[in-house]
């Protein structure tokens, strides 16, 4: 009998995962929203809306065989899935790939797309009002929102506000020194170790002053809070033997399962795995469970597949708008071209709109 898999999630686990399986399994990928929220491509929508609707992506013409059920999962069981409603979904293998949640407008904050693409023209325009603009957080969002900022408004006065030492710390020191320089090229001002005390919303760019750790303040026009994704682990929380690590993600054993069920995995932001937070994580995870979930089909039992071997030194590639930028490539740090060609020019849009089916 063609075995049952139910993917919780429609993020960049769940597309991939349930477009690689489609043809070996019976695939049920819960999703509520109506298009896929191509996250890269909401930095620079912010400064640029024309990217907006290239990358909001249906999910209507996803799957040949499998169906996209526009729902949000309530809970699991071994058995399988219960829906907000109230209906039951069975299955034999449940991948969990709920994500995380980001400040608005880079990732939705409701299951509506139309609210999304509303925050999107409001925080824009709010933008393009303000002469002044401060980031708290230079983290990837935080310094390519500078970027991009720098590149299509020049006239905007941007500063990026850090409790970090550096940019990008953990990485090898290239990356962040040359993206300092190209940022200070670009006019932006960079602030690093201090803290900013009186964030009025983690959430909601807003307009105000801020106040540092350090003593000094900064009023701003517009105040972006990019302080960092929290895991949507919540539907996980009841299930035997569920712990959590941080920024709220469930730990998983090494075959990806967060939890006693033998049959239940989890993967992408909401899994604590090993690996960072990012669609590069995704890009190792998505492949080695399809090629699992294949080897149960064939009958295999879990623990005869190969375990999980999360990322040791992962790329890292930071556009600052479509020109410029740096990108740790593991065997060295790339400078404007590379990290244009690969990421900054187009932000992987053709490469989503190509797997949900959509030119
Ligand atoms: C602005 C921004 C830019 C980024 N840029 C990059 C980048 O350039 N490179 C990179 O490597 N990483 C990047 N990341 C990180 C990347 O977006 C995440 O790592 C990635 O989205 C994780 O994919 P996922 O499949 O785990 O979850 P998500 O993409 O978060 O998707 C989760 C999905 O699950 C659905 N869901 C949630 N709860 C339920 C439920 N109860 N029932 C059913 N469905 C549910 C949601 O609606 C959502 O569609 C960026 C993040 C942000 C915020």
């Amino acid at each position: 009998m063609t075995k049952r898999i139910i993917i919780v999630g429609g993020g960049y686990v769940g597309v991939q995962l349930a477009k690689a399986m489609d043809s070996k399994a019976e695939v049920t990928l819960i999703e509520p929203r109506s298009h896929f929220v191509h996250a890269p491509a909401m930095i620079r929508a912010v400064v640029d809306p024309q990217i907006l609707d290239q990358g909001l992506i249906p999910y209507d013409d996803l799957l040949k065989n499998g169906q996209v059920l526009r729902a949000r999962a309530h809970s699991i069981t071994s058995a399988g899935v219960t829906l907000d409603d109230g209906t039951e979904v069975l299955g034999d293998y449940i991948v969990v790939a709920t994500g995380s949640n980001n400040a608005t407008p880079f990732k939705p904050t409701s299951d509506s797309i139309e609210a999304f693409r509303a925050d999107n023209a409001r925080i824009h325009a709010m933008l393009e009002a303000a002469q002044s603009v401060a980031i708290v957080g230079a983290g990837a969002v935080g310094t390519e929102l500078a970027g991009e900022i720098a590149h299509f408004m020049p006239d905007k006065k941007v500063t990026l506000i850090s409790s970090e030492p550096s940019l990008f710390p953990t990485m090898p020191s290239k990356l962040g020194t040359t993206l300092f320089g190209k940022l200070n090229d670009a006019g932006v001002t960079t602030i690093f170790g201090v803290r900013a005390e009186n964030l009025e919303s983690l959430t909601e760019p807003y307009s105000g002053a801020l106040e540092l750790n350090n003593g000094d303040k900064i009023a701003a026009d517009l105040i972006f809070p990019v302080i960092g994704s929290r895991a949507s682990s919540a539907i996980l929380d009841t299930l035997p033997g569920i712990s959590k690590g941080g920024a709220n993600r469930v730990k998983t054993d090494p075959w990806l399962r967060p939890s006693d069920l033998p049959n239940v995995f989890a993967a992408g932001d909401v899994a604590e795995s090993g690996d960072a937070m990012t669609i590069v994580a995704v890009s190792r995870q998505t492949p080695w469970l399809e090629k699992m979930l294949t080897s149960l089909i064939n009958g295999k039992k879990v623990e005869e597949t190969a375990k999980y071997k999360p990322w040791g030194k992962a790329p890292f590639l930071v556009p600052l708008g479509p020109l410029k930028g740096s990108s740790f490539l593991v065997l060295f740090t790339a400078g404007d071209l590379m990290t244009r060609l690969m990421k900054g020019k187009d932000l992987f849009v053709s490469k989503y709109r190509k797997m949900l089916n959509r030119t």
